[in-house]
Formats: C-alpha cells, structure tokens, sequence
C-alpha cells in the first residue's frame, strides 16, 4: 500500500470488537460501523491510517506479502501460519482461549492409532511430534465437536473458551497445547520502511493493552 498510509489488518467478530477499544485509546478510531457496514476499507480518524477487513486466517498472508502493513491476529493462526516475513511485537491480550485436546470421557481406543480431527494441523501434528506419539490427522474446517459424536475421530483438537461447547456435546477438555490471545503482528519491509510511524504506533498500543489491564 501507499508510503504514506498505515494500513491495519483485522478479521470481522470478536478479534475487531476487541480491537477496536485498543485502537481508539491509540488514537485511531473507526468511522464505520463495523457491524453494518459492507466496506472491506474502512476510514478512521486519522487520514492516513486505514483499516482492511480480513478473514482470520488470511491476516499474516496480508501482513507477510506488506498489503497491510500491521495487523492483529490470533496466536491459533500465528502458529499455523508460521510467522515468516513477520514481527510479532505486542500480546494484545485479547480474544483470549486454550487451545486444547479434547474428547468423549474414557473413550481412548487401545488397538489402532489414534485419530485426531483438527483445523489446527501444523499446531497438532507438532504438539504430538514433540512427546513422541504417533497420531493419524483428519483436517477439518469446522464443527470439530461432531467428529467423536459419529466415529470420525477419538480426539479433537480445538479452542476452548468457557468450556460450554465441549460440555454440550458430551466431550471434555483433555490435554492443554496453548494459551491463546490476539497478536499485533508487523510486515518486516514495512518496520524498516516506516520506522517511527510503526514504533510510535506499538508504543501507543503497548500504553492501551497497559490500561486495559490495569482496569
Ligand atoms: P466455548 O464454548 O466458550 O469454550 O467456546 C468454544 C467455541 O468458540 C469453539 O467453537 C471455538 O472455536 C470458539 N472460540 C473460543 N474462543 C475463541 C477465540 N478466542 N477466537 C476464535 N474462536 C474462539
């Protein structure tokens, strides 16, 4: 995008309602309503910083090939995606979770390898490669809860908020893999690029996530 813009990548939901609070302390507030408005570039208060409206897994691709410069992202899809070409200076500290195994109580079959449903692939197969268990991975895209329910998979992996999704489907959470929270995450080129506009703007989100903390 154009030198003199700061373009900030976020995904629609949870992530941008929490962001935006953060935002608006930083000195940036929307001028859309994010819930209405079918803008996929939206204005804030400040001329030159933009807002694009990204899926949640295309973030770090904006971000690592510079079509935005920064963005927010959660450390589910930072880990998917493997952070090449980015910079992940702050935890923003939100939209926060566990990513987490889970699965029906005592039913863990002893006789074949053990399959685990997941959009989470590179999450998963590394967090079993890392303790020496070998595990069969079924990718999913969603409604991971149903794999166990209908003999697809013995485990799930997924992200765990309250708990109420896994306990609605008969299934509880097993094993821990990863605390999660939304990241802001910054292009390489970019950082170099736009130095004292990216350092002045991590600061003033750094003071934001500061306060809400504090509050
Ligand atoms: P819960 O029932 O509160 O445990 O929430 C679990 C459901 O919400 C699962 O379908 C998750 O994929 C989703 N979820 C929970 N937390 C997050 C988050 N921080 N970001 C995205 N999805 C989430």
């Amino acid at each position: 995008m154009n030198d003199d813009t700061l373009t900030i990548a976020v995904s629609k939901g949870r992530i941008l309602k929490e962001a935006a609070p953060l935002l608006a302390h930083a000195g940036i507030e929307l001028r859309d309503d994010p819930d209405t408005t079918r803008k996929l570039i939206l204005d804030t208060s400040e001329p030159d910083v933009k807002v694009v409206i990204i899926r949640a897994t295309d973030v770090p691709t904006y971000v690592q090939y510079g079509a935005a410069d920064v963005g927010v992202a959660g450390k589910d899809v930072l880990m998917e995606h493997g952070g090449e070409g980015l910079y992940e200076p702050l935890d923003l500290g939100i939209a926060r979770c566990r990513l987490m195994v889970a699965g029906r109580p005592g039913a863990v079959p002893g006789h074949r390898r053990l399959r685990v449903a997941t959009k989470y692939i590179e999450s998963t197969r590394r967090y079993y490669a890392d303790q020496g268990r070998q595990v069969e991975l079924i990718k999913l895209y969603g409604s991971m809860e149903l794999a166990p329910l209908v003999g697809l998979a013995d485990l799930i992996v997924d992200l765990v908020d309250t708990g109420n999704t896994l306990r609605a489907n008969g299934l509880e959470p097993l094993e821990h893999i990863a605390d999660i929270s939304s990241r802001l995450i910054v292009n390489k080129a970019a950082m170099k690029m736009k130095h004292d506009r990216i350092t002045d703007f991590i600061t003033r989100l750094r003071e934001a996530v500061k306060a809400r903390e504090a509050a």
